[in-house]
């Protein structure tokens, strides 16, 4: 322990590094020098190096922190382009069509800078001041293009899994509260709840049971209602499922239907399934993680006219309106719901000096310290605009049209289903080979090559436990050309796999 004479005697510590007004030169010195190796990042040919799983490894070294020395920062930003630039995965490039990553747009990053160097904390009005008003600008702004009532309210969150997460969490205790009186926020767990039962298609994400786990009613809680041939949920399956669980003793409490679906990108009929939820009095969320930013399209906001009457509604701006991670909204039907997750802390917002003209959205969020992602977006749609941002996501659904066209009658390739959005599920398939462990070998190969190589990505996923391959389609720079030059190495990698074995 230093005594109170020897503090006053330390050395003064000479302070680098820190952003303020001292170092605005070295700030921007830092961001040019930064900008120049996501120049050449921007400059690869392939969408990956191809480097081995072992080369990666071998970095560690060179990943390892030192805590006795430290390296300048022209060393660090070479050692962040070796370790780490060189690999990275370019979700911009034409070949990149595995997962739901989009490419992201210029007055995005813009946004997102300033985000990160002013560092708002969004959660309350002392911390964010206007900063509140464009996320619920943002918000108010999603919400009408929802149909959701004047009422209607909502937070950014950190994706679509963790939105899903709230919708479940408010379903379940508004229909706790309003049923049976009871209070979960205060009391914690009820018997009662072990009988509650969530339905969605056996084509919904994966989150839905997963958040039922993390909410403590298991995956047990979660009843799959098969689709059609579209991939969409059945309603009459639906309603027979509600039934069954009731005469089961089990209750019955939200319906989740996906408008976009992760795989096939299939609209669950939104309408219909709206009035069984009324008819239950039970909670209608809509998973738009993926379909919801197609309301801002002429092509698909008729699939999405069901939005009007749903209770909550989870929307991911990351996944398809050109953000950076994270940038995604949790919506629901009346502010009034909020309630079952705000808290009071005498520190950072308490409940006696709540005040309309300075809100703080802690109140509706279960994060507590919360980046300002509305910024980025609100730029995007200020720079780019809503037009735009809707003609650039019917770009990509026109494509995945085309490859679906494309490859529909091709002897090599099985398609799962004619694209709905902007995904295409499909397997190669060579003629006369009927053994599915075969195609399920060299599909997997297929995508494993073209990765290795560096060359292309395309994801995979299984329908009834067989292999296929996707074509998850976000860039509307991306052309049918592109996806020819994929399409023929898939073909190639496939025919000489089966030659081989
Ligand atoms: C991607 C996705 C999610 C999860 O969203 P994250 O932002 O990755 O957490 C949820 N639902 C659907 C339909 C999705 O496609």
């Amino acid at each position: 322990m230093l005594s109170d004479s020897q503090l006053t005697l330390k050395p003064s510590l000479a302070v680098d590094h820190l952003l303020d007004a001292h170092s605005k030169y070295e700030y921007e010195e830092y961001i040019q020098k930064a900008v120049e190796y996501i120049k050449s990042f921007l400059d690869n040919d392939s969408f990956y190096s191809g480097a081995s799983t072992e080369s990666l490894r071998a970095y560690n070294d060179r990943i390892a922190i030192q805590s006795e020395t430290n390296i300048s920062l022209d060393q660090a930003l070479r050692e962040i382009k070796d370790v780490f630039l060189d690999h990275a995965i370019s979700f911009h490039h034409p070949h990149y069509v595995a997962h739901l990553n989009c490419p992201v747009l210029l007055p995005a990053l813009v946004g997102d800078l300033i985000a990160s160097s002013v560092n708002t904390a969004i959660e309350t009005w002392d911390q964010s001041t206007s900063g509140t008003l464009i996320e619920q600008e943002i918000i108010r702004w999603i919400c009408d293009v929802m149909n959701l009532p004047p009422e209607s309210d909502g937070v950014f969150t950190s994706g679509g899994t963790q939105s899903n997460f709230e919708a479940l969490l408010i379903a379940r205790d508004h229909y706790a509260f309003t049923h049976y009186g009871i209070n979960l926020k205060e009391n914690g767990w009820s018997d009662e709840v072990s009988k509650f039962r969530i339905f969605c298609s056996d084509k919904a994400h994966f989150s839905v049971k997963k958040n039922a786990a993390l909410l403590g009613m298991g995956y047990g809680a979660v009843i799959p209602v098969e689709t059609d041939d579209k991939m969409k949920m059945k309603v009459d399956t639906l309603v027979q499922a509600i039934e069954k669980e009731k005469q089961q003793g089990n209750i019955p409490i939200a319906i989740v239907a996906t408008a976009g679906t992760t795989d096939f990108g299939s609209f669950d009929p939104l309408e219909i399934i709206s009035k069984i939820a009324k008819e239950y009095n039970i909670w209608f969320h809509i998973d738009g993680a993926y379909g919801g930013c197609y309301a801002l399209t002429d092509t698909h906001k008729h699939l999405l006219k069901g939005t009007a009457y749903a209770d909550s509604i989870t929307i991911d701006f990351h996944k398809t309106l050109f953000q950076p991670v994270c940038s995604s909204a949790f919506l629901i039907r009346d502010a009034a719901y909020f309630k079952y997750v705000s808290y009071y802390a005498d520190y950072l917002n308490p409940l006696e000096n709540r005040n309309e003209q300075q809100p703080n959205l802690i109140e509706k969020s279960i994060q507590t310290t919360r980046r300002f992602d509305a910024l980025k977006l609100w730029f995007t749609l200020k720079v780019v605009g809503v037009k735009t941002l809707g003609s650039f996501l019917e770009k990509v659904h026109y494509l995945a049209l085309e490859a679906y066209y494309t490859i529909k009658d091709d002897i090599y390739f099985e398609v799962a289903h004619k694209p709905e959005l902007s995904t295409l599920v499909f397997r190669f398939k060579t003629p006369g080979v009927i053994n599915d462990n075969l195609l399920d070998q060299v599909n997997l190969h297929i995508k494993n090559t073209l990765f290795n190589s560096g060359k292309a990505s395309v994801a995979s996923t299984k329908i009834n436990d067989k292999t296929y391959l996707k074509f998850t389609l976000l860039n509307p720079r991306t052309t049918m050309d592109d996806l020819l030059q994929v399409i023929t190495m898939i073909k190639k990698q496939g025919v000489l796999y089966t030659t081989n074995n």
